[in-house]
């Protein structure tokens, strides 16, 4: 599991507005190794989003990947930012897919499952008899019946949809799926259910899965390596465990302070103060301002990622 299967090598990302640029991602490095689950936690609007979709090559403008380098270590190594459209024609949905934000909704009011989950096979080079044979499959690794490739997606319900999705990601035969908030919209209940069927595509398939979400306790129990971000940055990331039962950063401190218990006498903390404005330059580090630990440098000075052993990395000045 420690074979490395996509590398994000210092990729910074900005978004040119007409009055302003927003530095939405920072220099992030992050590995992902085949077979492996990595979660990636934050705030809305801390870049998870968008660097995921710079492992697609998806970022589009006004935004632009300024620099930094994606190589997928498929059969043959891929620096993906070069790729041009007839190779990200290959790269996209036969290598990497993706489970987009709020994906219940793209499916296609007027058109059956079936067909949908087809367009994508033909989409990518499969020949009609064997994306008709594979329907039936792809739903039912996804936990539906067969039979849903009949129904539009308004006779579905939302857990349903979501499927259907998983199964469209699934279509092309990707050795990694990223979900982006894929089970944001559905109650807890549908959410766990859509969690454990990644994690057993995950086993019985051998793919590699990123889960993007601002709920840190949905990683905890599928995730193999979790990184946490703020601010367009990776502030820190570490084996599961690790990071559940031995966290440094204050904000990753906050954030699990932030999770509801069934334990009468904890409390849920909300973390004060909002997250900095990209746009405008950052002094300091940026979690400054609401971060209860806070002493005179880092208001001066922005700490760097450094390891702090076990396999593990924090950004903040109280260590190193
Ligand atoms: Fe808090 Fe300072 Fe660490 Fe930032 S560097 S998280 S402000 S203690």
């Amino acid at each position: 599991m420690n074979e490395p299967l996509l590398e994000v090598k210092d990729i910074n990302v900005e978004y040119r507005l007409r009055e302003k640029v927003v530095k939405a991602v920072r220099g992030i490095n992050l590995r992902i190794n085949k077979k492996e689950i990595v979660g990636i936690v934050g705030e809305s609007g801390c870049g998870k989003s968008t660097l995921a979709m710079t492992f697609l090559k998806l970022v589009d403008s006004p935004g632009k990947i300024t620099s930094g380098q994606i190589i997928y270590h498929g059969k043959t190594d891929i620096d993906v930012l070069k790729l041009k459209p007839s190779g990200l024609r290959k790269y996209r949905w036969k290598e990497v897919s993706m489970i987009f934000q709020g994906s219940m909704n793209a499916l296609n009011p007027v058109t059956r499952i079936e067909e949908q989950i087809m367009d994508t096979m033909l989409e990518h080079g499969y020949d009609q008899e064997t994306a008709l044979k594979r329907v039936d499959e792809l739903l039912r690794v996804a936990g539906l019946n067969p039979s849903v490739k009949n129904s539009f997606p308004h006779e579905l319900s939302g857990g349903m949809k979501q499927r259907v999705n998983i199964a469209i990601s699934l279509a092309c035969e990707p050795s990694l799926v990223i979900a982006d908030e894929a089970t944001t919209a559905l109650d807890v209940v549908v959410q766990r259910q859509i969690m454990a069927r990644l994690l057993k595509l995950r086993d019985e398939l051998g793919i590699s899965l990123v889960f993007i979400t601002h709920d840190i306790s949905l990683v905890a129990n599928i995730a193999d390596r979790v990184y946490v971000m703020y601010a367009g940055k990776v502030v820190e990331n570490a084996p599961v465990e690790e990071l559940f039962y031995n966290p440094k950063h204050p904000y990753t401190i906050a954030l699990l302070n932030s999770i509801p218990s069934i334990q009468k006498d904890k409390k849920i903390k909300g973390i004060p103060g909002t997250p900095p404005d990209l746009s405008k330059p950052i002094k300091g580090c940026p979690f400054a301002p609401r971060c209860n630990k806070a002493f005179d440098k880092c208001h001066e000075v922005e700490p760097d990622l450094i390891s702090i052993g076990q396999d593990h990395e924090v950004s903040c000045h109280l260590y190193g």
